[in-house]
């Protein structure tokens, strides 16, 4: 459902989410004056986003199919708590497309895109369609999805080894398969078709060049109901392991004015053609050439947003609330000005000594670092048990320094200060990458955290 403008902000919305993001959403609302509903989980009683928000609905069990995923116990908490939107966060019903129908014809406002933009740019193989549509550069692959190894083989030959497969409907850096040969593209297209079914329910797979060095860099992008649309710059999220981000900072070591003036561009451009209203995020590989090409857009709020709010001095959540309130975007491209080097740790609970497998249980000590240009965003306190049902990011550790290595110098002083105890998390492997000679350079591709393990491991 679209607001009419003019009736100034919302005085109510639920918040479909839990986690330091919960947290972030009330934080926001509270400045502008936005009453806050939680929603939780009978494993979530002792979470602070049900402390910290106004009024708090219980809504199922802990299973999120039969909580936070299930629209039919989320609309009547809003309905009968007199909410007028809902913000969905990041996971979850973020990127539901259904949800957002559902919200509309319930007369709620969705705190995101319109549900026909979300069904357009989640799935994958016509959202780059659409990016070619606008003139965006896309990595070279299939037109559309392959459905037999005889057409993979075709469109592989044509593009050239190594290629990957992926899910048109994936995300969270599942349901991915590289091949270098013919051979293991065979095996590769029935496995990558067989692991998008059973986790998207929909095996249909798209096949691209497999760009072997690259970056990933991402443009956040504003985009209101009055057609202004504004980019916030880049994140570069090039430390990854199993293609999941685990550091992101902002500017891009390799970034230079006219680059970022080219895919702030074509960011926007694309997200024009798709139609985009409020926040989301252009995806892009960069190739060691400086060549750039769309992978995909995320149509919600992303996890590391602070980067862009501490590089850029905008509030994103806000941005967002006021887009979906009917209101004009309150800056043009000229007022977006970057400043100082900012990079963001995910603090998980998961032990990288065995693979980064999740580590629940209880936080037995806790203390966050603080001081100048200092930010943690986290749920958790002392003696919180992390439940194990959900994702494991534990906090969101974010620095902002005059340059990069004074950020570095900043990050390696806050990961020291950073104290949980009781379970394992990545504070450990964060201090050793930030000290990492090859991540201070800046040089790195998406190989870094493999290479890292190979270069440590024979020292
Ligand atoms: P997801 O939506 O599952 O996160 P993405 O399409 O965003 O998947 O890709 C996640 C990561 O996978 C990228 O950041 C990159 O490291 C790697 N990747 C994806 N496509 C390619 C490609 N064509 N070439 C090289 N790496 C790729």
């Amino acid at each position: 459902m679209k607001r009419d403008a003019g009736k100034g902000l919302f005085k109510k919305i639920l918040i479909a989410n839990r986690g330091e993001i919960a947290l972030r959403i009330i934080r926001a609302c509270r400045e502008l004056g936005i009453e806050t509903v939680a929603v939780y989980s009978e494993a979530d009683t002792d979470c602070l986003h049900v402390r910290f928000a106004d009024t708090a609905v219980c809504i199922g069990p802990a299973k999120s199919a039969e909580s936070y995923l299930d629209p039919k116990r989320i609309i009547p908490a809003a309905e009968i708590t007199g909410a007028e939107a809902i913000h969905p966060g990041y996971g979850f019903l973020a990127e539901n497309a259904d949800f957002a129908d559902i919200c509309s014809s319930c007369d709620l406002v969705f705190i995101g895109p319109p549900p026909e933009v979300i069904r357009a740019l989640g799935d994958k193989v016509l959202a780059k369609k659409t990016m070619k549509e606008a003139d965006v550069p896309v990595v070279p692959g299939s037109e559309g999805g392959v459905v037999s190894v005889a057409a993979a083989k075709e469109v592989a030959e044509a593009v050239g080894y190594p290629i990957i497969l992926k899910a048109a409907a994936g995300g969270g850096g599942r349901g991915m398969r590289v091949a270098n040969t013919p051979a293991q593209l065979e095996k590769a297209f029935h496995t990558a078709r067989m692991e998008a079914k059973a986790a998207f329910n929909n095996p249909e797979v798209y096949l691209e060049k497999y760009l072997v060095n690259p970056r990933h860099v991402e443009i956040q992008i504003l985009a209101d109901e009055h057609g202004n649309i504004v980019h916030l710059g880049e994140r570069d999220c090039t430390v990854q392991r199993r293609h999941q981000k685990l550091i992101e900072e902002s500017p891009s070591p390799i970034m230079t004015p006219t680059l970022r003036e080219k895919m702030g561009k074509a960011a926007i451009l694309g997200a024009k053609r798709a139609g985009y209203r409020n926040a989301g995020t252009v995806e892009f590989l960069v190739d060691s050439d400086g060549s750039f090409y769309f992978m995909e857009m995320n149509t919600r709020v992303q996890v590391e947003h602070p980067v862009t709010e501490e590089v850029t001095d905008i509030d994103i959540i806000v941005e967002q609330l006021r887009i979906a309130s009917g209101e004009k975007l309150s800056l043009t491209q000229d007022q977006v000005k970057l400043s100082g080097n900012v990079i963001e740790c995910r603090i998980n609970a998961e032990n990288p000594d065995t693979d980064f497998t999740p580590s629940p249980g209880m936080i037995t000590a806790f203390h966050p670092p603080g001081g100048h240009g200092v930010r943690v965003d986290t749920h958790v306190y002392a003696k919180y048990v992390v439940p194990p049902f959900y994702d494991s990011l534990l906090a969101k550790l974010i620095v902002r320094g005059i340059n990069r290595n004074d950020a570095i110098a900043k990050m390696l002083r806050a990961l020291d200060e950073f104290i949980i105890e009781g379970i394992h998390t990545t504070i450990d492997f964060h201090k050793k990458v930030l000290a990492d000679p090859v991540f201070q350079s800046g040089t790195f591709d998406t190989g870094f955290v493999e290479d890292y393990y190979r270069r440590t491991k024979s020292d």
